[in-house]
């Protein structure tokens, strides 16, 4: 529509005859005059439909109903000073039609479209193109847009560039379950969905590449809370020849070049520095709030250094990594490390971003030394040849030329989560899972075809669905 004019634009427009597009959020009738509010991506513009100006216009309004997409030719008219209207954006004008043509016609949405915070989350996710129409969720989605843009400007400044690394991949343990893939050509074997780029970023920077980042997609089979979904984005990031302040000095100048541009403020600066053992005394947990008061515009950023290399798993007794098992130790640590000494007392080169009460980002230093790699894996039980199984490409890699590296991944969606103030990470992604897992408006998970499953030689075992009826009789 190559004369179309936004919404926002009909403001410096007053006298002047304009073609606007969009929904109807709402038709009132005054006796012979109806008033449209209009609605595109900029916000709501106010129509006025008068039959003596076009008797043929007001015959259509009439028709009108709300989420009708319509065009409207008119013109623009200023409001009086007394009449303006403040809540609008376009409150100091109005639009007088002359000219209307019905678009698409809609049935009545399942749920008002101005504030769709309380409506169950089931109705919400399964109409989410509706959902996703409120003004809420329209400033949600482009404050996310606007935050990576502000990462992207920045890191490229920075000298990063970014790489795409593979969805159909091998598992790279970040501590989740995998999501697997069968593999049609390889019957029974089947590749797993990334937990996190780590191992690709790594192999990134013995290729030579020294900054990379990327708004990466990470996919983890794990129970689902306010703060994560199984599916999320992290801004993944990896650089070359650079110590663990290195890392953090970019990270802080990156946070806070897109909190205060998107014009709010950064608590204490440079970020404070809390060791693993003091914010576990202080607070009690490895992430807390500084705030004192909760005033969601402060952003009140923290680093949380020196955590433990491995942790004890009760349940298998037995230590595993801590962080990822591509953690350094401290370099005073190495020697306990390769003689399998105090390990539980071994401190990584690991640390965490936190903010307001949430932790926005892990990251560490890298092994970057084969011996001491083979040494963690084997720590954590693997026999060297489960090791070469599951590793033996990366440890092979770190043979042709390693240099020193070291990143982090902050939660893009954890971080937007914090700039507009929202409680649930599924507010700023447009097509989240719901709690159960399902996703959005497309129904899955849903089963596979006869004919999928023979290509791809599965079958089925499915679990008894237990009758919790019976059971509680056979245990009386
Ligand atoms: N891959 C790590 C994670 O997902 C981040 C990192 O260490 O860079 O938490």
């Amino acid at each position: 529509m190559t004369d179309r004019t936004l919404n926002i634009d009909t403001v410096s427009k007053a006298g002047q005859e304009v073609t606007v597009a969009g929904w109807i959020a709402n038709r009132r009738d005054h006796g012979k005059l109806i008033f449209l509010d209009l609605r595109d991506h900029t916000g709501l513009l106010q129509v006025v439909v008068n039959p003596k100006v076009s008797a043929d216009a007001h015959s259509t309004a009439e028709k009108l109903r709300s989420e009708f997409v319509v065009v409207i030719k008119g013109k623009v008219n200023d409001r009086p000073a007394n009449m303006v209207k403040a809540e609008l954006s376009t409150g100091t004008v109005e639009l007088e039609a002359t000219e209307i043509n019905i678009l698409s016609e809609a049935q009545t949405p399942p749920f008002e479209l101005d504030e769709t915070k309380d409506v169950n989350e089931e109705t919400r996710l399964k109409y989410r193109y509706l959902d996703l129409r409120s003004p809420r969720m329209q400033n949600n989605l482009r404050i996310k847009h606007k935050t990576t843009s502000l990462v992207r400007e920045y890191l490229d400044k920075k000298g990063f560039i970014e790489i795409e690394t593979p969805l159909l991949t091998k598992t790279s343990p970040e501590g989740a379950r995998d999501f697997l893939v069968p593999s049609r050509y390889n019957p029974g074997k089947f590749y797993a969905l990334p937990q996190s780029p780590q191992q690709y970023k790594q192999l990134l920077m013995l290729a030579g590449f020294d900054r990379y980042y990327q708004m990466a997609r990470c996919l983890r089979d794990e129970d689902t809370r306010r703060d994560r979904v199984l599916e999320h984005t992290q801004i993944d990031m990896e650089m070359s020849f650079v110590t663990e302040e290195e890392v953090r000095a970019i990270v802080e100048g990156m946070m806070i070049y897109v909190v205060e541009s998107l014009g709010k403020k950064v608590l204490q600066k440079p970020f404070p520095v809390y060791t693993h053992e003091q914010a576990v005394q202080e607070f009690g947990a490895d992430k807390f709030d500084l705030r004192t008061e909760k005033n969601p515009e402060v952003f009140a950023f923290a680093w949380v250094v020196d955590f433990p290399l491995f942790d004890y798993d009760q349940e298998e007794k037995k230590y595993t990594f801590a962080h990822n098992p591509f953690s350094a130790p401290k370099a005073e640590d190495v020697d306990k490390l390769l003689k399998g000494e105090d390990l539980g007392d071994l401190r990584a080169q690991q640390y965490d971003l936190v903010c307001n009460g949430l932790e926005l980002g892990s990251g560490g230093v890298r092994i970057s030394d084969p011996q001491v790699q083979r040494k963690v894996f084997e720590i954590m039980g693997l026999s060297p040849e489960q090791t070469e199984e599951r590793f033996g490409h990366l440890i092979k890699a770190y043979e042709y030329g390693a240099p020193p590296h070291a990143g982090i991944a902050p939660g893009l969606d954890r971080l937007v989560m914090l700039l507009t103030n929202e409680e649930d990470i599924r507010e700023v992604i447009a097509f989240p899972t719901t709690a159960s897992g399902q996703t959005a408006v497309m129904d899955a998970p849903s089963p596979a075809t006869e004919q999928q499953l023979k290509e791809l030689h599965l079958k089925i075992d499915k679990p008894e669905i237990r009758n919790p009826k019976s059971e509680t009789k056979s245990n009386t």
